[in-house]
């Protein structure tokens, strides 16, 4: 199958591409989009066969449940059972924008998209040319993030480019997207509201909308026994090639000990790379430095992690160290993604 990558500019949608887009997704096809979380892998949620094709071209295992996108509040009722008091306010506060919901699906909603589930993920992006193309594609699109499983997230056209060119009909080039980390996932079905996968949207601005929210314990720990409840979460995920550990401690000791480290693996002939901030990044002697964005702005690093994972791969990068990025805001999914991209290897220095 050929790839048609279009570009289509968020201030300037052309019509007639979204039109084409949609006109794909509506006779089964599948089409890669811009959001402002990700790029994600579009199809028709409400077409079984759809989402088999989207299990297929991404190598994802049938369990593990997709996205359904909407591009309007009043398209939520057909695909639930039942919109709970805690939907309204919380779409009221951060829709369209970077939060899913789990709702009971309704049977206009087929297994196939729910990964066997009778519950249905719901998202309403605020990206333009997704609204567009999710409505021109006939107001229901499934979609999980356009990377091949178990690779990076994609931030950019490209990065979905790689994984995904000659498995699926178009990609939608709408350049870098903004946050860079997939959306916040909150369960609705299980009385208090449980927090599945952290994102931009944080559990003190979901508590301040409803009142007491809890988080799913397998969010930051490795506990093996746990099955997570998003059942994506259970897999190994956002994994580069080389192998990424982890350093916490007080700054001075965690640069002395990656830097003998790096010395070590010279002397092997490896290739090394670090994650560091903004500030400590000029101090390591590794082949790849990269710089993750200053610890006061916790988004930095959101915006930018997936892409630096990428850059490892593309530039065979063996052995990866990275400091530690831990904050009580977006802090907290990034060092979610972090702790998974490295197996959660962690070592902690005193
Ligand atoms: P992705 O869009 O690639 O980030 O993957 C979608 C994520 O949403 C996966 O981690 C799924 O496990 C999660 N998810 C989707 N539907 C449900 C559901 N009904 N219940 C719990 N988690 C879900
Ligand atoms: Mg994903």
């Amino acid at each position: 199958m050929k790839t048609r990558i279009v570009e289509i500019e968020e201030e300037h949608i052309d019509q007639e591409t979204i039109r084409e887009a949609g006109e794909i997704i509506r006779s089964g096809g599948l089409v890669a989009f811009p959001t402002e979380t990700v790029y994600g892998l579009g199809g028709d949620a409400l077409n079984p066969a759809s989402s088999r094709k989207i299990y297929e071209a991404k190598g994802r295992p049938s369990d593990n449940p997709l996205i359904v996108h909407i591009a309007k509040w009043e398209a939520l009722s057909a695909i639930v059972k039942n919109i709970p008091e805690e939907a309204v306010r919380l779409a009221q506060v951060y829709w369209p924008g970077p939060l899913t919901m789990i709702l009971e699906k309704s049977d206009l909603v087929p297994a196939e998209t729910t990964g066997g589930l009778n519950t249905v993920a719901v998202r309403m992006p605020s990206h333009k040319t997704a609204l567009a193309f999710i409505e021109a594609a006939g107001g229901y699109v499934a979609a999980p993030s356009a990377n091949r499983s178990g690779r990076p997230s994609p931030t950019l056209a490209r990065y979905v480019s790689q994984d995904l060119a000659g498995r699926i009909e178009m990609i939608i080039d709408g350049g870098d997207v903004e946050l860079g980390l997939e959306s916040t996932i909150v369960d609705l079905t299980a009385g208090t509201p449980v927090i599945l996968r952290p994102g931009y949207i944080t559990r003190v601005m979901l508590e301040s909308t409803l009142g007491r929210v809890e988080e799913d314990v397998t969010i930051l720990c490795d506990d093996s026994g746990q099955a997570p409840k998003a059942p994506g979460m259970k897999y190994r995920h956002y994994a580069p090639k080389g192998e990424l550990t982890i350093i916490s401690g007080p700054q001075q000791a965690v640069t002395d000990y990656i830097n003998a480290q790096l010395d070590r693996y010279r002397t092997e002939n490896k290739k090394t790379g670090v994650i560091a901030s903004e500030a400590t990044v000029s101090a390591y002697r590794a082949d790849v430095c990269k710089n993750g964005g200053s610890r006061q702005d916790e988004s930095a690093l959101a915006r930018r992690l997936y892409r630096i994972l990428r850059e490892f791969d593309d530039e065979d990068v063996e052995i990866i160290y990275a400091e530690s990025f831990e904050g009580a805001g977006v802090g907290q999914a990034v060092m979610n993604r972090l702790l998974k991209a490295a197996g959660h290897r962690v070592t902690e220095l005193k």
